[in-house]
C-alpha cells in the first residue's frame, strides 16, 4: 500500500508527539492525524517543524508535538506485545551475537513447546542464525547467554526510541537532557 501514496505526502507520514493535556507523554501519530485533530479542535499545537503543510485555502505549521485539549485517564498505558515492538525494544540487535543489520526473527528464551510464554521477559530479538543454533533449548543449554535481561518496555523510553535529529523538540517533554545546540 505504502508504494501507491502520491508524492509529496511523505511529510504528513511525519511522527508527532502526542501529550496529554498535563503534559504527559502519551503517544506518537502522524503529521496528517495530528493536523486533523487540531482541526477539530481536540487538541492544541505545542512545538512544529520549520515546515509548512499546504492545503488549497490554508497554511499549517507542520505539527511536532501536540497536546490534548482534555485530559485523558490513561489506565492502560501497556505498549502492545508485538513482533515489531520487541525488535524495537532490542533495537533490532540479535540478543545472542549482537549483530545487526541482517535478517531478525523473534526467539523464545524458554521454547514455547516447553511452556515459554508469549511476554515481553520470554521474548528476544534474534538472527536467523542463532535461531537455528540455539533450537529448542535454553540459552545455558546452547551456551548462549543473553546480551541483556528483557524487559518490559517503559512508555516513554519507548517514545524515546522515535526521537532523531528532527525532533529535538520532544527532548524536554521526554525528560530527556537538552542537546545544548544554542
Ligand atoms: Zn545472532
Amino acid at each position: 500500500m505504502k508504494t501507491l501514496k502520491r508524492k509529496g505526502n511523505g511529510i504528513l507520514n511525519r511522527e508527532v508527539l502526542v501529550l496529554n493535556q498535563n503534559y504527559q507523554p502519551l503517544l506518537v501519530c502522524t503529521a496528517r492525524r495530528a493536523i486533523c485533530l487540531i482541526y477539530l479542535g481536540k487538541v492544541e499545537l505545542v512545538e512544529s517543524y520549520h515546515k509548512v503543510v499546504h492545503s488549497p485555502s490554508v497554511v499549517f505549521p507542520l505539527p511536532s508535538v501536540i497536546k490534548l485539549s482534555r485530559y485523558v485517564n490513561t489506565h492502560n498505558n501497556d505498549i502492545v506485545l508485538s513482533r515489531r515492538n520487541v525488535l524495537k525494544r532490542d533495537q533490532h540487535q540479535c540478543q545472542y551475537c549482537a549483530k545487526r543489520s541482517v535478517p531478525m526473527t523473534l526467539d523464545h528464551i524458554l521454547p514455547k513447546e516447553r511452556g515459554g510464554s508469549d511476554s515481553w521477559e520470554n521474548l528476544v530479538a534474534c538472527c536467523q542464525e542463532c535461531n537455528r543454533k540455539k533450537g529448542n533449548r535454553r540459552p545455558v543449554e546452547a551456551k548462549m547467554p543473553l546480551i541483556r535481561r528483557p524487559k518490559k518496555p517503559n512508555k516513554i523510553y519507548y517514545i524515546r526510541q522515535f526521537v532523531k535529529r528532527e525532533q529535538i523538540s520532544w527532548r524536554p517533554y521526554l525528560y530527556m537532557e537538552p542537546l545544548g545546540l544554542d
